[in-house]
């Protein structure tokens, strides 16, 4: 079986052999923050970006960040070169730590570490040629989605049910208003502007937030971001959605209903071809 090295607080293991105790927060509480960056050529893909999110979700709960930048990426690299594949996602989560069971912070407490990586595939010429298929559900999470959490219930359950559905994402609304993707953001595009939620407390501010707007403006495509109602999804010239494993896939159809008539449209032609480029860059 495929065993790939993995570090855990301190050491380099066998993800076979890589155990954290019962008592981990993480696993009883759910209390803890992760962080997935793609690596393309052997190259970690916007690094410095979805490093400043780690530490920045850290700091949201109250946990010290164990290790400088520069030590951070002395122990990602060490895992990734074990790694054959030159196109990967790297993982990397810290919990609180190991305490007894009780739910306020421990007093004394040292947060659990842990990166893995997985070969990684883009996603193929069917899903981007073909756009893909989503449904919609209500945004049952928690009021700090801005923080990446481990604790993803509500995430499970959302992409859960698209699965259940044939579907590749949920896309969630609170109170009538586009939220985000299970496990992405989600962009409309309505006369030529591509349009996304405001980077608050009910989305996690994905790192395809600073880049599609990057990207927008290599295109000359205007981009703004505003409250989006429920209508405004379906009446949508495009829809978008991005990740760093999805990359930007169009959106075809919604809950049966066809986007663009059921085909990816010329916004996102342009701002995939452009994300191409950034990733060669
Ligand atoms: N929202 C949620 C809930 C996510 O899990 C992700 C994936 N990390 C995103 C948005 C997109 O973020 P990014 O562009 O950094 O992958």
């Amino acid at each position: 079986m495929h065993d790939p090295l993995v570090y855990l607080n301190g050491e380099f293991t066998p993800l076979s052999e890589a155990k954290v105790p019962v008592l981990d927060r993480g696993f009883i509480f759910g209390d803890g923050v992760y962080e997935v960056i793609p690596i393309y050529g052997g190259k970690m893909f916007r690094a410095k970006q979805h490093m400043a999110r780690l530490f920045r979700s850290l700091a949201a709960i109250g946990i010290p960040n164990p290790y400088s930048e520069d030590e951070w990426m002395a122990l990602i690299g060490k895992v990734t070169d074990a790694c054959p594949d030159d196109t990967q996602l790297v993982y990397m989560q810290v919990t609180r730590g190991v305490a007894k069971r009780a739910h306020a912070f421990p007093a004394e407490v040292k947060p659990t570490v842990f990166i893995m990586t997985n070969p990684y595939t883009p996603p193929d010429a069917e899903a981007v040629n073909n756009g893909v298929r989503c449904v919609t559900t209500e945004d049952l999470r928690w009021m700090r989605c801005d923080i990446k959490s481990v604790s993803l219930l509500g995430n499970v359950l959302a992409a859960q049910h698209a699965a259940e559905n044939g579907a590749l994402e949920a896309i969630q609304f609170r109170e009538g208003f586009l939220s985000e993707g299970a496990s992405s953001n989600v962009w409309i595009v309505r006369d030529g502007t591509v349009y996304g939620p405001p980077k608050d407390n009910r989305v996690l501010e994905g790192i395809r937030y600073g880049l599609l707007q990057e990207l927008c403006a290599a295109c000359r495509i205007p981009f703004a971001l505003k409250a989006i109602a429920r209508d405004e999804v379906f009446a949508a010239d495009e829809v978008l959605l991005t990740s760093a494993g999805r990359e930007v896939l169009a959106v075809v159809s919604i809950d049966g209903l066809p986007v663009n008539g059921g085909k990816p449209g010329p916004l996102f032609g342009k701002l995939y071809a452009a994300y191409q480029d950034a990733k060669r860059a």
